[in-house]
């Protein structure tokens, strides 16, 4: 007997619903920036990865407008075949500079530069040691490399270590891969720890800084500058454009070999069409601000203490993270769903993040801040989130 696939269809969507599972985009008028209008309705934005507010930056968009002249708008095929024009070759150029690494070569999302990097580093005989936290886009590109999978516990790096001890096998080689800054905690990897594990067992370390790279560091150099690590402790890192830096796209940074090596076997590298050269002309632009105008970071960096303390005054948050992503973590899908809701009846916009996108049990507010809010924007949140959220919900009430 077998079951249509329209009937398993309705059948999840009906089951997904009933869980508080459904997902819906909104549409957006207009440029991101955190005062917009989205499905009709104005609101204070507190959910981009627009963490610089470069995304609709004047000078970013006219770089892309400069080169949309000069190079049209399609790439029109893959970097090996005639997609990859001289503004991507001087973009590259740029992101091997700022990442101080021999080279650098671009994907054309983040998601895509992840499959690429394992399905091209790793035989179905090797390990890769995943944290359990690990961006979606990770976790896949094991799948796709066939590779063997180990996940360790959230952060920990003893865990990891006792993996590599039980894994070792002569002819097979390990890579530890994790997020450097996690996009659903906040929280920073111990990157100092694995590196130096990664060291000892003579396995590599894959850093993904989707969240740290223009945030962290005095230049902007993300985890890595964050934590002094050198390019031979993080002999893999791989960051995406289309946060911090508000365009679109990835690279992969590395050595020499390391480039060539994605460059001959990456499948996500080689069977795609390459990013338009004006988001390359863009991105450009875009890594010069990132880097020069550093009161970018420091005031992200003001409006996340303020958040953080309004937060622990409610009894609210992880006063240990101190990324411009803050979750307020409230247990039930319908909870933060219904606290979502009523926030946008006060026209904020913060998105309620559910399972499986985040473990059974901790559904939450995922609130993130960019250089572009305000102090007051910020002020606007708290006390909106201190008159919703029912007082029962808060780990250590303030006393009042
Ligand atoms: C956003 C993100 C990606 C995917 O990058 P895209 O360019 O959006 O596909 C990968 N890893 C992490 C940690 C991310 O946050």
């Amino acid at each position: 007997m077998t079951v249509s696939i329209e009937q398993r269809l309705r059948e999840r969507l009906g089951a997904a619903r009933a869980a508080g599972r459904w997902r819906a985009p909104r549409t957006l008028e207009g440029p991101q920036s955190p005062e917009q209008v989205i499905d009709g309705r104005r609101v204070v934005a507190f959910c981009s990865n627009d963490y610089l507010g470069l995304a609709a930056d004047r000078r970013v968009v006219a770089a892309a407008r400069a080169a949309l002249e000069d190079y049209g708008m399609g790439a029109g095929a893959a970097h090996l075949v005639n997609g990859h024009t001289r503004v991507h070759a001087e973009l590259e150029d740029d992101l091997a500079e700022f990442t101080g690494r021999e080279r650098a070569l671009l994907f054309s999302t983040g998601y895509m530069a992840n499959l690429g990097v394992l399905q091209a580093l790793l035989g179905r005989h090797d390990t890769v040691l995943e944290d359990r936290l690990n961006h979606a886009s990770l976790i896949d590109a094991s799948r796709l490399a066939g590779c063997r999978t180990r996940r360790y516990r959230h952060g920990d790096a003893e865990h990891a270590g006792a993996m590599l001890e039980a894994t070792a096998a002569r002819q097979h080689s390990r890579l530890i891969v994790t997020d450097g800054v996690f996009s659903m905690d906040g929280d920073h990897a111990p990157l100092p720890a694995l590196a130096a594990l990664a060291q000892r067992h003579g396995a590599w370390l894959m850093v993904d800084d989707a969240h740290g790279l223009g945030v962290l560091g005095e230049g902007g150099g993300g985890s890595c500058e964050h934590f002094h690590l050198t390019p031979s402790e993080v002999p893999v890192l791989m960051g995406t454009l289309g946060k911090a830096f508000g365009t679109a796209g990835a690279f992969v940074a590395g050595s020499r070999t390391l480039i060539e090596g994605l460059t001959q076997f990456s499948r996500t590298y080689i069977y795609t069409t390459a990013m338009p050269a004006a988001v390359a002309a863009a991105t450009r632009q875009s890594l010069a601000i990132a880097q020069r105008e550093s009161w970018r970071r420091a005031h992200l960096g003001s409006l996340v203490g303020r958040l953080r303390q309004g937060l622990t005054q409610l009894g609210l948050g992880d006063p240990g993270v101190v990324s411009p992503i803050q979750s307020v973590i409230l247990g039930t899908s319908r909870l933060a769903t219904a606290m979502a809701d009523a926030l946008l009846e006060q026209g904020l916009l913060v998105p309620a993040i559910r399972p499986p996108t985040v473990p059974e049990g901790s559904a939450r507010l995922r609130i993130t801040l960019s250089a572009a809010h305000t102090e007051t924007q910020v002020d606007r949140l708290l006390d909106a989130i201190d008159r919703l959220l029912p007082r029962d919900r808060r780990a250590h009430p303030a006393a009042c």
